[in-house]
């Protein structure tokens, strides 16, 4: 999610002119991980050193009551739930083709309908959706049914909505840009954190038949479980969204490794075991920076001939800045570099 104010900091456009602003926003990392970045290379097991210390890592659930580890999985490769094909199955235009492809295969409300493609429309004009692909899905989630009942009216405002919880259900703009940078095609396994309201990750699943999200707050995961199995019936690409309750920082490690990971909660570092779990060639897209004002990254991860991993980085929001709900511990305490770790997230 990110609040309102989209602005660009004049500073930041002037780093990013300079050609260190990536480099900024990557920052407090420590100097040794900083001198591996400026060559390109990050070693992430030392990475996962200094970031993910031993107290840090979650190894087993032992001491969590049955009723803690709330999951919900369904096995990769399981067949029925084949949002991808039904997307390019889709009529996209003329829009009156659509429409009438959308209510012959939908049920949704012809209102919402409008909105949704007039959204659409903006976006492929913002090129914040660039590829079919992405636009067919965007056009295909009923975000009506995934913003709350008291934001009725608000279902295809430009802007983010509080979900409850602290939690915010993302801006459309930025829901579609970020989808866009993760180039998701049939068959990538896709992870998220920070299912939130469940929007995102419907989305994925007209991508992709391998969605997988993560929640940290349990009410918060229950009601999207709840909403996605209601919705299953009539959006049977839902049921195929896998989804756990759990601290999204240690990844899913049974499901690993994914194709793409999509972050949603604001973070200033990459959590070194989603690094682990991205595949060779996989993109990450995560919002970081400071609490305050986030730079959506893209991140691809590529692994060199003797094994070295080198990221490379692309600010897909051309230096807007955004504001992003936390990336919090289990007890309720934002992620961020160890203390006096050297701080260069200010541009
Ligand atoms: N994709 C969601 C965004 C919700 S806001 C949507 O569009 O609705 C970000 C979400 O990240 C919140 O629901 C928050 O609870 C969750 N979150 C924060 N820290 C997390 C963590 N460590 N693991 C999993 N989810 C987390």
């Amino acid at each position: 999610m990110k609040f309102p104010e989209k602005f660009v900091s004049a500073s930041a456009v002037a780093a990013l002119t300079a050609g260190i602003g990536v480099g900024l926003v990557f920052g407090i990392l420590l100097p040794k991980l900083i001198s591996a970045q400026s060559e390109g290379v990050v070693d992430y097991e030392k990475a996962a050193t200094i970031f993910a210390p031993e107290e840090r890592v979650k190894t087993a659930d032992a001491g969590d009551s049955p009723e803690d580890i709330l999951s919900f999985e369904v096995p990769p490769g399981a067949k029925g739930y084949d949002g991808p094909a039904l997307a390019r199955s889709m009529t996209l235009e003329p829009r009156e083709a659509w429409l009438s492809w959308m209510q012959t295969n939908r049920n949704d409300k012809p209102g919402f309908l409008e909105e949704r493609y007039q959204l659409a429309m903006n976006f492929i004009e913002s090129s914040e959706l660039k590829r079919p692909d992405d636009v067919r899905a965007f056009l295909l989630a009923p975000r009506e049914h995934f913003v709350r009942e008291r934001n009725r009216g608000l279902e295809y405002a430009d802007t983010w909505l509080p979900i409850g919880y602290g939690a915010t259900i993302t801006d459309p703009d930025v829901v579609a840009m970020m989808t866009t940078s993760l180039n998701i095609n049939p068959g990538d396994r896709v992870l998220e954190i920070g299912t939130g309201s469940g929007y995102q990750s419907a989305i994925l699943s007209y991508l992709t038949q391998e969605v997988y999200t993560i929640e940290i707050i349990k009410p918060l995961y229950i009601e999207t479980d709840k909403l996605y199995r209601d919705l299953e019936k009539s959006f049977p690409s839902y049921g195929g969204i896998s989804r756990k309750l759990g601290d999204g920082y240690y990844g899913w490690e049974k499901y690993a490794p994914f194709d793409k990971i999509i972050v949603t909660c604001a973070i200033d570092h990459i959590p070194p075991p989603l690094l682990k779990q991205l595949k060779p060639g996989g993109i990450m897209v995560l919002p970081l920076g400071p609490p305050q004002r986030q730079y959506i990254m893209q991140v691809t991860k590529e692994v060199a001939g003797d094994g070295a991993i080198i990221l490379n980085r692309r600010d897909v929001y051309n230096g807007l800045r955004v504001k992003f709900i936390p990336f919090r511990n289990e007890e309720g305490t934002s992620y961020s570099a160890p203390a006096g770790t050297e701080s260069t997230t200010a541009p």
